[in-house]
């Protein structure tokens, strides 16, 4: 049997297609059709994998009520919590950090046993990386790198993605290094997702995903900010899709 999970998120869409062992998987950017951004992604993995289509298609994520060929529709949470509870068995927390929100997730023997969520700011998000890093004119992927080679992060202290971008462009001008800057956006990042994260009372097993979690220097700067060693797992875009694909057959 084979089954595929969809994420249509708001920045990319993820696909994974499980067949038998094998796991095939494919991120694409959404664009302005998320449907034809699913279709992609879909076809993509199948294409992969050399088949026609899978036996049952689990879609979540934002777009998640609109694909013609879901099979079944799971929520965002139900999904990380099954997809990251397969890469980390005894995961006990998740914090996901995607293009428009994040999330808390507290996890008891890979069921949701609770969760937050942050979507009405873009800060603590990777829409204001997306941004400070343009002002920056650095790459979004290059900016973890970027802030792991600084010394002295700078104090980036707007709360607003409009704000901030130009406090990166006066710290420029002022002649503060990029790697500082960097630096001072990530950790930024991290102070908003750890108040979120704190009352929460996450302890030991603890795990990152979404798009920003790529970002190198996010988990340091987490690790940092509750205190305890975090867990990356290799492909940590991709565990909402994983999950709904472990799901699809339920
Ligand atoms: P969504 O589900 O909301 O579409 P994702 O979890 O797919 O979000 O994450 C998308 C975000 O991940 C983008 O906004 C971008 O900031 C960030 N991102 C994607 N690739 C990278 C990368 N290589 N390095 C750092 N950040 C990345």
């Amino acid at each position: 049997m084979m089954t595929a999970g969809i994420d249509s998120g708001s920045a990319a869409t993820k696909a994974v297609l499980l067949k038998g062992t094998d796991m095939f998987f494919r991120i694409v950017p959404t664009g302005f059709d998320f449907r034809q951004a699913a279709r992609d992604a879909y076809k993509a993995v199948l294409a992969e994998a050399r088949e026609q289509a899978a036996d049952h298609v689990a879609v979540t994520g934002y777009g998640r009520h609109g694909i013609e060929f879901a099979t079944k529709t799971v929520t965002e949470i139900t999904a990380h919590a099954r997809g990251v509870s397969f890469m980390y068995p005894g995961v006990k927390g998740i914090i996901d950090i995607g293009g428009q929100d994040s999330k808390v997730i507290v996890v008891d023997s890979g069921k949701v046993a609770d969760f937050q969520m942050n979507d009405k700011c873009a800060a603590g998000t990777g829409r204001f990386l997306e941004h400070t890093a343009r002002a920056l004119e650095v790459d979004v992927a290059d900016l973890g790198r970027l802030a792991l080679a600084s010394n002295n992060p700078a104090n980036i202290s707007s709360m607003c993605t409009v704000f901030a971008e130009s406090e990166v462009i006066s710290l420029r001008a002022q002649g503060v290094a990029k790697e500082d800057i960097a630096a001072g956006l990530v950790e930024s990042i991290a102070r908003r997702v750890a108040a979120m994260a704190k009352p929460m009372g996450l302890k030991e097993h603890v795990a990152l995903v979404g798009g920003v979690a790529k970002n190198e220097g996010i988990r340091k700067a987490l690790e940092r900010e509750l205190g305890r060693e975090i867990y990356v797992p290799p492909e940590p875009q991709i565990t909402a899709a994983l999950g709904a694909a472990l799901l699809a057959n339920r």
